[in-house]
């Protein structure tokens, strides 16, 4: 993809609306987001992406009374720097900080696929394993990485986190959608299903908001701090996370947001 292509398909979106805090309306009242009524499926590489990249989304959407669940795809095995660790003890350690995260979330519902670590690709066996938890989950939002940030100003995108992304986007069209994609689903009890909207995290092309001011936030840093195989403990997370929600919150207006490049998919 050119990056004149590239630059295209980001202005796409440029007409429609931004989706900023209390836009949407649900039975329980105001939303937050205009994300489509009906569940939410978060779409991650490793343990701590679902957190660092919408954390507090899942929060807000738990409070406004969604169902959310996450797909974690790596076993995370990559995630640190002593090569004598076995894999397998990284491996359940993460799974249990990923699930004490979520907890702190109000996630209660959490998948490990458990692909080797560093060397996801963009394959069918990927893809089948998530158009099958598409078709479980029936989510009328997906989050997931987006595929297209590679390059940022100062570090370059996780290529497990690209590969995600972009096996995520295969998975939601056509896999999931599809009849006639991944027949041996049908034969599991799992029919086709059409995601309604996208929501892609760590973007350059944000052009949706979710406000995480207040508890939201409060209970994303909660959730990060699960994460205690992952931390420096000479890095306090904690002001970067908030001056980050801070700096992302200034285009759309808010005190605190997390950022999101949003595809909403035809009928
Ligand atoms: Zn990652």
């Amino acid at each position: 993809m050119t990056d004149d292509k590239e630059q295209q398909e980001g202005t796409g979106e440029a007409g429609m609306a931004p989706d900023v805090a209390g836009e949407g309306q649900t039975d329980k009242g105001p939303s937050p987001t205009a994300l489509p009524e009906g569940p939410v499926l978060v779409v991650a590489a490793h343990p701590d992406d679902p957190d660092f990249g919408c954390g507090g989304a899942m929060a807000r959407l738990v409070q406004e009374g969604r169902q959310v669940a996450v797909v974690v795809v790596t076993d995370g095995t990559e995630g640190g720097e002593d090569p004598d660790i076995p894999d397998e003890e990284l491996r359940d350690r993460r799974e249990g900080e990923q699930r004490a995260a979520l907890q702190e979330l109000g996630v209660h519902e959490v998948a490990f696929l458990r692909f080797p670590d560093g060397r996801l690709q963009p394959a069918l066996d990927v893809r089948h394993a998530l158009t099958r938890l598409i078709r479980y989950y029936r989510p009328a939002t997906v989050f997931a990485h987006d595929p297209t940030a590679h390059l940022f100003d100062g570090y370059i995108n996780h290529p497990d986190h690209r590969a995600a992304g972009l096996v995520t986007l295969d998975a939601v069209f056509p896999s999931a959608g599809n009849p006639r994609a991944f027949r041996d689903l049908l034969a599991e009890g799992l029919p086709a299903h059409k995601v309604k909207a996208v929501y892609l995290f760590y973007t350059a092309h944000a052009n949706a908001w979710i406000d995480i001011a207040g508890a939201p936030l409060e209970r994303k840093l909660a959730g990060l701090s699960r994460h205690q195989s992952q931390l420096n403990p000479e890095w306090d997370y904690t002001v970067w996370i908030r001056e980050e929600a801070a700096r992302t919150g200034k285009e759309p207006g808010l005190e605190a947001a997390e950022g999101f490049r949003r595809i909403t998919l035809g009928d």
